[in-house]
């Protein structure tokens, strides 16, 4: 497997890879520009099928939550907010009476419901409502039918992808014990049920069977973990999870996360070095999908090689992103932003991307923003509410919320992730005309 374990030497037009150690990070502290950790509740309700997440907070939070989740208007939603009132925010009322009320009226019109989500907000937190002791208190009275978790998605706690990693450390103490003899494989992190599926059947070919999906589409189908579970990360933001899976006795497997070409063969490679798979059984699983991925970024290659990026930090996808569209794509990064690094996730990352790029950690935004336009990069990657003023100001942008709500990892994914990045170009283009 050494073939694959460490990603090979760039492809043409990308700089010397750095040292993950020696590199220095620009450390900011200052004003941010970031979504709140419930954002996650978009995706996450999506993926898990028969949870429930009721955000305790106010009118604003779910303003929020309508309008980055519009789409959804006409289903039957898995998501609500339990608004609180001014006399809840003053101490007038019981906020516990108020929200034993709410459950009991949703579980009774919602039987679909397994899973419930009480998820903390600013003004919950204001008042410090005790939502771990309400999700106590509620699980004794509902369990086993319904299971009643909480965590905070407030922007006081948590930024933008933030609140997936406290959903997720949340589930973890509720998982099921694995046996100490059983060797898993774990992927962390939420995919698209189309991209979970295409990475099973590449475990399947390479004859890794035992493989686990967290979280599940089912609360009744939710991993076991021991310490025989290793456990390969599928998004960067899960310090947390990772956290409380290596308290349950799970291992992570370092590795750079599947986006990209070779992105997607390392990330499988380092699940496969450590399960003992052949060399031929894995270069078999994966040549068909390679190929297709290698074909379709070529063409975007052609598009996009030799342009500069500014990324401003959202995700935590960004240190990936970059690596992905140096390599792959043959841009050239000046500034890689991340809203918080954490070194033993990013290595096998920092160690591709070039020396050239700035990685900074934080934000300071106006600093930030002077950066960016002194640097006029071809593409600028940022939050929805930085895009328009710079679009104004001449620069092309790309909102990075839909790098977290489209798939975008895995080999057939590849051209799609890099057509997100020409996408936007090819409009300037014509707006231009
Ligand atoms: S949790 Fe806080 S930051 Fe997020 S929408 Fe509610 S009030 Fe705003």
């Amino acid at each position: 497997m050494n073939e694959m374990a460490p990603i090979q030497a760039p492809t043409a037009g990308c700089a010397t890879p750095a040292s993950a150690t020696g590199r220095e990070i620009l450390k900011e502290r200052g004003q941010r520009e970031v979504f709140c950790g419930l954002t996650g509740i978009i995706w996450l309700h999506r993926k898990i099928q028969d949870a429930f997440f009721l955000i305790v907070g106010s009118r604003t939070c779910a303003h929020l939550m309508q309008s980055a989740a519009g789409v959804m208007i006409f289903a039957e939603p898995r998501f609500g907010t339990a608004i609180m009132e001014e006399k809840d925010l003053a101490g007038l009322t019981d906020a516990n009476e108020e929200l034993d009320r709410v459950v009991a009226r949703l579980l009774e019109r919602r039987p679909d419901i397994k899973l419930l989500f009480l998820v903390g907000s600013c003004p919950s937190e204001v008042i410090k409502l005790d939502l771990s002791r309400a999700a106590e208190r509620l699980s004794a009275q509902y369990s086993p039918d319904v299971r009643i978790l909480n965590y905070s998605g407030s922007g006081i706690e948590t930024t933008f992808t933030e609140g997936e990693d406290a959903c997720l450390a949340s589930l973890v103490p509720t998982l099921p014990e694995a046996a100490p003899e059983r060797q898993s494989l774990l992927v962390v992190g939420t995919l698209a049920d189309v991209v979970e599926d295409q990475f099973r059947r590449l475990f399947t070919a390479m004859g890794l069977d035992d493989v686990q999906f967290l979280p599940a589409r089912n609360a009744n189908t939710m991993p076991a973990i021991g310490p025989g579970t290793r456990v390969l990360l599928a998004q960067p933001f899960l310090t947390e999870t990772m956290r409380a899976l290596q308290r349950r006795g799970a291992e992570h497997l370092p590795a750079p996360f599947p986006l990209g070409e070779e992105g997607t063969t390392a990330w499988l490679a380092a699940a496969a070095t450590h399960f003992g798979i052949d060399q031929s059984a894995f270069d078999a699983a994966i040549e068909a999908p390679r190929n297709r991925a290698r074909k379709a970024l070529g063409r975007y290659r052609e598009q996009l090689a030799g342009k500069s990026l500014f990324l401003f930090p959202d995700s935590q996808l960004e240190i990936p992103l970059a690596r992905f569209l140096q390599r792959e794509i043959g841009m050239q990064p000046l500034e890689v932003g991340t809203p918080f690094l954490n070194k033993a996730f990013m290595a096998p990352e920092l160690e591709q991307l070039t020396e050239t790029a700035v990685v900074s950690e934080g934000q300071d935004v106006e600093r930030q923003l002077d950066r960016c336009r002194d640097a006029r990069p071809d593409i600028t990657v940022c939050g929805l509410g930085l895009a328009n003023p710079l679009e104004v100001e001449g620069l092309t942008t790309k909102w990075s919320i839909e790098l977290v709500f489209t798939p975008i990892q895995g080999y057939d994914q590849a051209g799609d992730l890099a057509e997100l990045f020409a996408r936007p170009l090819v409009r300037r283009t014509r707006l231009e005309v």
